[in-house]
C-alpha cells in the first residue's frame, strides 16, 4: 500500500524536505499551504500545490476526496516560542483548533495514517537527562502547550476511531537538502546555525550569544541539533511504520547527542575558515541549558539511520543554501 500523502505545510522548511523524502521514496504527494510562511518556490515541480487555509475544513475535505488521499503528514502551525507567550490565542488556533478540524476531517473521511509535527518543546525544563518518550510532558510556553494538546486529541481520536497516528517530537533542527533542493526560507528565522551562517556571510552584522553563565561545560546552552533531511526520512519511515503494523507511534527526532552554543560557532567558523564577529548577550527568557534527547526509540522501532549527523554536515547545508538564496535576491534587486 502506497497512499497519497497530503503534507499541510508542505512549503514550509522541514514540509518541503519531507516533501522530498516521499517523493525520493515512491508517496504520490500533495501539498496544502496558506503560504503564510511557507513559499510557492519550495514546492517542486510536478506536486500539485494546493494554497488553502486548514482551518477551512471543506477545502480540506475536497482535497482529500479530490486526490483519494490516504495519510496527511501535518507541518502547518506557528512555531515562535516567544510569540506564543504575546498571542498565545494564536497558536491555540493556529495549532491546536486547526489541528482539532483537520483530525475532524480524516476520521470523518476515513483517512487511516496521520503524522505529526511535534516538539521537544512539550517536556518544558526537564528534571533528568537524557530526555526519553516517557519523560513527564510540562511545556513551560503556549508553543509547547498548543502542541501537547494535539499529541493528547490524537491519542484519543486514534483509540476511539482507530486512526494511526505517528507523533515525532522534533529537538533542533538544522541545514538544509544536501543537494540544494530545498532550505530554510523563513526570513525572520531564529535559528541558530541559520543567524550564525547569515552572520558568516555578512548578511548580519553580528551573532549574540544568548547566555554565557549557564551551568554547562562552558557556560552556553547546549541542544541536540538534528539535520532536516535525517528529520525528513524518519517521517517517511514512520509512514511506512503505520502502512505496515498499524497503532501509535511516538517518537523523540534527535541524534541523543548535544553541542553548545560556542561549539555550534567555533564549527560554523571552521567551515569558513575565519572568526565570526560574536557577541556576549543576556540569556534569552525561557531557555533551558541543556535539551539532549534518548533516541533510542526512533532507532529501534523505525530502523533509522541517520546520514547527515555531522555538525560540520548542517552548517555546510546551510552555508550553501543561504549564500544561494542570498545571491539569488541580489540577482532580483539588480535585474
Ligand atoms: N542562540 C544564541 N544566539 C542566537 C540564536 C540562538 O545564542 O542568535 C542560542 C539560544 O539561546 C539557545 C540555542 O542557541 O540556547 C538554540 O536556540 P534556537 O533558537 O536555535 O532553538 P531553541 O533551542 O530555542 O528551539
Amino acid at each position: 500500500e502506497t497512499p497519497v500523502v497530503l503534507v499541510t505545510g508542505g512549503a514550509g522548511y522541514i514540509g518541503s524536505h519531507a516533501v522530498l523524502a516521499l517523493q525520493d521514496a515512491g508517496f504520490p504527494v500533495v501539498v496544502f499551504d496558506n503560504l503564510s510562511t511557507g513559499i510557492r518556490s519550495a514546492v517542486p515541480d510536478g506536486v500539485p500545490l494546493i494554497e488553502g487555509d486548514i482551518a477551512d475544513t471543506e477545502h480540506v475535505a475536497e482535497v482529500i476526496r479530490g486526490f483519494q488521499v490516504g495519510a496527511i503528514m501535518h507541518f502547518a502551525g506557528s512555531i515562535v516560542v516567544s510569540e506564543s507567550v504575546e498571542k498565545p490565542l494564536k497558536y491555540y488556533r493556529n495549532n491546536t483548533q486547526n489541528s482539532l478540524g483537520l483530525i475532524e476531517t480524516c476520521v470523518r473521511l476515513g483517512v487511516k495514517h496521520f503524522i505529526f509535527s511535534s516538539t521537544a518543546a512539550v517536556y518544558g525544563e526537564p528534571e533528568a537527562y537524557p530526555i526519553d518518550e516517557e519523560s513527564p510532558t510540562r511545556p513551560i510556553n503556549p508553543y509547547g502547550q498548543s502542541k501537547l494538546m494535539t499529541e493528547h486529541m490524537l491519542r484519543d481520536a486514534s483509540a476511539a476511531h482507530g486512526l494511526n497516528t505517528g507523533i515525532l517530537r522534533y529537538f533542533n533542527v538544522a541545514g538544509a537538502d544536501p543537494a540544494g533542493r530545498a532550505g530554510q526560507n523563513t526570513p525572520a528565522a531564529t535559528h541558530l546555525i541559520k543567524v550564525a551562517v547569515q552572520a558568516a556571510l555578512g548578511l548580519r552584522p553580528a551573532i549574540s550569544v544568548f547566555g554565557t553563565d549557564y551551568d554547562t561545560p562552558d557556560g552556553t546552552c547546549i541542544r541536540d541539533y538534528i539535520h532536516v533531511s535525517d528529520l525528513a526520512d524518519a517521517h517517511v519511515l514512520a509512514l511506512r511504520h503505520l502502512v505496515g503494523k498499524g497503532g501509535n507511534l511516538l517518537v523523540n527526532c534527535a541524534y541523543g547527542r548535544g553541542f553548545s552554543v560556542r561549539e555550534v560557532l567555533k564549527a560554523v567558523e571552521k567551515v569558513i575558515g575565519r572568526p565570526l564577529p560574536v557577541d556576549d548577550a543576556p540569556r534569552r527568557a525561557g531557555d533551558p541549558p541543556a535539551l539532549v534527547a534518548k533516541a533510542d526509540r526512533i532507532h529501534g522501532l523505525l530502523g533509522w539511520k541517520p546520514a547527515h549527523g555531522s555538525l560540520e554536515e548542517m552548517v555546510e547545508t546551510a552555508l550553501a543554501w543561504e549564500r544561494r538564496s542570498a545571491e539569488e535576491s541580489k540577482a532580483r534587486r539588480a535585474s
